[in-house]
């Protein structure tokens, strides 16, 4: 079982500034004490920055606070460039600063952006982040997701913090922009909420039998292994790696023979006609027509519609017109880096009505996420059924 822990920069270096920076970080210097006050310009540069949040957030933290930043996304793997874009930055920020307040900045914000869940935070911890945070924290205009983070989302320590922060009454006003912050969290989970939807959809549907077309590393499997309602469930994807990685992540090696028999994953291409595909109930395309090529969607559309012909499908893309509410997302920009397109609203219909016309199907359209007045929603699905 690998992970991320040992690559990137967490809670485990933050600890280690603790031991080897000790005396910088908590502004002790014996022979020089006038240097803990001096201003000096300081660069800091990680490698291997961990955003649960992407660049957004690792901006909202670090420029409030004066820094310049330099970002770098790191991709998950040079040879399958279809993997796109991962969580991980090189950062290097640059500020003329001292080097106290450059310590306890990355003290705090480095375990904050990771945002790593596994472990348990015991009461101290709000010591720590006063202690570390207390000077600048408090006019920070994040400082509550900061906080909530760096307590592990135990309310009422980052209450207790925020109230020691702020006093009692400032704490009761910033309640307000902790909604905000949810706004944030709850796009940091919109693939979960995306998935439960077309789940949903899939239930309502009746379908007993399911392809997952482009399954990646079996998200949506995992939730379709659990209802009992799907006896027949395939994931395809082109990429080996990918299907390697939900094979180990469904735990098939150790499912129950009679459960076991009900799923498959299959290495295959939407590119071509497959019999494998053929005569399910449902099929779907979670965030996957993004990925190719538009000249491409020809043959995909075929494979789907023309040929294996389910009863159901569901596609979902994201919605181009959203981007802007997104801070740090510039305009002509897509959400990652290995989307071909991204299309708005109405390019979605048009091109779900025109394959709805083509190949005997009807189609509905669906929001996936709250729905702002102007933009929409974050994701939109599309719901196709055969005509009998
Ligand atoms: N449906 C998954 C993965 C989405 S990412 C999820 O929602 O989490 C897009 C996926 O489509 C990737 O796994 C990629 O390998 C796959 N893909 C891209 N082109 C494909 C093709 N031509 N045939 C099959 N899968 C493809």
């Amino acid at each position: 079982y690998v992970n991320d822990r040992p690559y990137v920069a967490s809670s485990f270096l933050t600890t280690a500034i603790a031991k080897v920076f000790s005396s910088a970080l908590n502004g002790n210097c014996r022979d020089r004490p006038a240097l803990v006050t001096t201003k000096i310009p300081l660069i800091a540069e990680i490698a291997m920055v961990a955003s649960r949040g992407g660049e957004a957030l690792i901006r909202r933290f670090f420029e409030p606070l004066g820094y310049e930043i330099s970002l770098e996304n790191q991709l998950f793997d040079e040879q399958f460039l279809e993997w796109g874009a991962s969580p991980y930055y090189k950062i290097t920020l640059s500020q003329t600063i001292t080097v106290q307040a450059l310590l306890t900045h990355l003290f705090v914000l480095l375990p904050v952006l990771d945002d790593n869940k596994h472990y348990y935070v015991s009461k101290d911890e709000i010591e720590k982040l006063l202690e570390k945070g207390g000077d600048w924290l408090k006019d920070h205009p994040a400082q509550s997701i900061i906080t909530r983070r760096y307590l592990k989302y135990q309310t009422s320590y980052a209450k207790e913090a925020m109230m020691r922060l702020l006093g009692e009454e400032a704490a009761e006003i910033a309640e307000p922009s902790i909604e905000i912050e949810k706004e944030i969290e709850a796009q940091l989970s919109v693939h979960e909420m995306r998935l439960q939807t077309v789940l949903q959809k899939l239930k309502e549907s009746g379908a007993q039998s399911v392809v997952d077309l482009g399954c990646g590393s079996g998200k949506l499997l995992r939730l379709l292994l659990q209802e009992k309602q799907f006896t027949k469930i395939v994931g395809m994807d082109v990429s080996y790696r990918s299907l390697e990685v939900a094979h180990s992540r469904l735990h098939l090696d150790n499912l129950a023979p009679k459960k076991r028999e009900t799923i498959n994953l299959i290495h295959g291409s939407l590119m071509y006609k497959d019999d494998r595909i053929a005569h399910f109930d449902a099929a779907v395309l979670v965030e996957v027509i993004e990925h190719l090529e538009e000249n491409r969607l020809l043959a995909l559309e075929k494979t789907v519609f023309a040929f294996a012909q389910p009863k159901t499908v569901i596609v979902t893309t994201p919605n181009a017109e959203y981007n802007v509410l997104f801070d740090g997302l510039t305009p002509g920009h897509f959400r990652h880096s290995d989307h071909r397109f991204e299309w708005t609203r109405a390019q979605f219909e048009a091109w779900g009505n025109r394959v709805a016309t083509a190949y005997d199907y009807e189609v509905v359209y669906f929001p996936i996420g709250d729905v702002h007045p102007e933009y929409g929603s974050i994701s939109q699905m599309g719901i196709f059924s055969l005509k009998n």
